[in-house]
């Protein structure tokens, strides 16, 4: 059937619901390599875009195939998956180790995904254990990374072009994520495209979703990749005198995206660049930002099935001041309809601004408010938070674990969400926010600056005003903002207003889907 994967997409029977004018004028054949793509795996953003992105495309007239690694959440997502007979087989060093390939599709689509299996390599998370898709607690409570992390996706980026010959795919785009997929367009460019003319043929995206992470690693682990020392050069893979797979990717890649134009931006400076701003501003050509859309089939509070109570533009505030309720019942907080209740959903790290959080919460809690967060992450930030909980009982709920139908509970019940993050990819929050009348307080970087209208007398005129959004990294101007939101609150046709904008704002996968087809088009010869 392998031939067949392609038409499988042209052939879908979403094809009837898409009107002829939504359709893409050239259908491509799209491949996406990534370490996560929901519902196999997911640990944030990443896997949210591979599993929605191609499906976009496809209603668009693309033909997408996805490749995951087969890990144990993947076998355990509720989700077919079926054995094919087709293997493939990857040198790392002086051994040869083998894949198999599974078969399963995108939920809601046509889209087939291949997913690679390795027990080796790909068959150890078990969260009750501490171990996860890339890293593994320690007695101490510590995350690692897995010490063969390289081996695993070196293994996995090449085990994706094995398969294109395998399974006679032969994409226009092969389209790569994140550090775990960066040695493909090396691989690409260095080895495959000598061996066979239709690799050279093959047009290569890289997506940087988190700069922060690299996939740095000794430079003796250039021995295992089979490929020429001359590489390992400072212009090439070679970082400080280690092996970067990131700068790899974007060496290596005929275009370079990432996920929102102000991050794109704001990668190139020192501050934000992570040490690879000098290479990012050598390649600013071919980088460019595209903000990350949502699913609203899961995102939506007219139909989610985890509020107490669902709610459109006409009844945001019946419909709020139920789901606030129940979220107040459940935390233990006093139940009270008038004082503003600020919700943050996130991971603790020192990204998100947690630290800004605590030095403005003495001051942000002396004000007529509650505030609740839902997260899990570094010890020192479940710390701070039990400690604000001690404090102000009457102010403040932590609930420190993951907790999908809480998340949507708090985007209901909150007036506000806080994202006062140090630095912001893309972030999706906001946009969940935006949806559910929940006015997002942000601070001006990454795509919350591309996503958020700050209210001011003249976007308030415009009807454009979103939410609140302050510049300095500093407690004070997160103070004031969240002060300036207070006051907002309480003039109650002018809050109307901010939520009705932000809740009739379109941030689909759709309008997000156009954007990357232009991208891909691009690279058409
Ligand atoms: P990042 O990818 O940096 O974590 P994003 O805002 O892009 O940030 O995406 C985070 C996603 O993870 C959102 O869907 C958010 O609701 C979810 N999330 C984060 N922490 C939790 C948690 N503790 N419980 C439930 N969902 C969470």
């Amino acid at each position: 059937m392998d031939n067949d994967t392609w038409k499988a997409a042209l052939g879908s029977p979403a094809e009837a619901t898409i009107a002829a004018g939504e359709r893409a004028a050239a259908p491509l054949r799209i491949v996406f390599a990534s370490s996560e793509a929901t519902p196999f795996a997911k640990t944030g953003g990443l896997g949210d875009v591979v599993g929605a992105l191609p499906r976009a495309l496809a209603e668009r007239g693309h033909q997408c195939v996805v490749f995951v690694p087969l890990y144990n959440c993947a076998r355990q997502a509720g989700v077919p998956l079926e054995p094919t007979k087709h293997h493939v087989s990857v040198p790392i060093g002086n051994e040869t180790h083998l894949g198999r390939l599974w078969r399963s599709r995108l939920p809601r689509s046509e889209v087939t995904v291949y997913l690679i299996e390795q027990e080796r390599f790909f068959s150890r998370d078990d969260p009750a254990e501490g171990k996860g898709l890339y890293q593994y607690r320690l007695p101490g409570g510590k995350m690692r990374d897995y010490e063969d992390n390289f081996s695993r996706f070196l293994f996995f980026s090449r085990a994706v072009l094995e398969a294109i010959p395998v399974l006679d795919l032969w994409p226009d785009v092969l389209h790569c994520n994140d550090w775990q997929t960066g040695l493909i367009p090396v691989y690409l460019r260095e080895l495959y495209s000598q061996r066979d003319p239709r690799f050279q043929a093959i047009r290569c995206v890289f997506t940087i979703h988190n700069l922060a992470y690299q996939g740095v690693f000794w430079h003796w682990d250039m021995m295992l990749t089979g490929l020429d020392w001359k590489l390992f050069n400072w212009r090439q893979l070679e970082f400080y005198g280690k092996l970067n797979l990131l700068k790899g990717g974007i060496v290596f890649a005929d275009l370079v995206s990432t996920v929102s134009p102000t991050y794109a931006r704001e990668i190139q400076t020192p501050e934000h660049g992570c040490g690879l701003d000098d290479v990012l501003r050598h390649h600013r050509e071919k980088l460019v930002g595209i903000i990350n859309g949502v699913d609203y089939d899961s995102w939506n509070p007219e139909t989610d099935p985890f509020l107490p109570a669902r709610y459109s533009v006409e009844t945001v505030a019946a419909g709020k001041a139920k789901c606030k309720t129940a979220l107040q019942v459940r935390l233990g907080l006093p139940v009270r309809t008038q004082v503003p209740l600020i919700g943050m959903v996130t991971r603790l790290v020192e990204q998100k601004g947690l630290d800004l959080l605590a030095m403005a919460a003495p001051q942000m809690l002396e004000e007529d408010v509650q505030l609740v967060v839902l997260g899990t992450g570094e010890a020192v930030y479940h710390e701070m938070l039990k400690r604000l909980v001690h404090r102000w009982p009457n102010r403040v709920a932590a609930v420190l674990k993951f907790d999908e139908a809480l998340a949507h509970q708090i985007e209901g019940g909150a007036d506000m969400f806080l994202m006062p993050s140090r630095f912001e990819p893309a972030g999706l929050n906001q946009l969940y926010s935006l949806k559910y009348g929940t006015v997002p307080i942000v601070r001006k970087t990454g795509g919350l600056n591309d996503t958020v209208t700050d209210v001011t007398p003249q976007t308030l005129a415009a009807g454009t005003a979103t939410g609140f959004v302050f510049k300095d990294y500093t407690a004070s101007s997160l103070v004031q903002t969240v002060r300036r939101a207070i006051h907002t609150y309480h003039d109650e046709p002018t809050w109307r207003q901010i939520q009705r904008t932000g809740m009739l704002q379109d941030w689909s996968w759709r309008r997000r889907a156009i954007e990357y087809e232009q991208l891909y088009l691009r690279l058409r010869r």
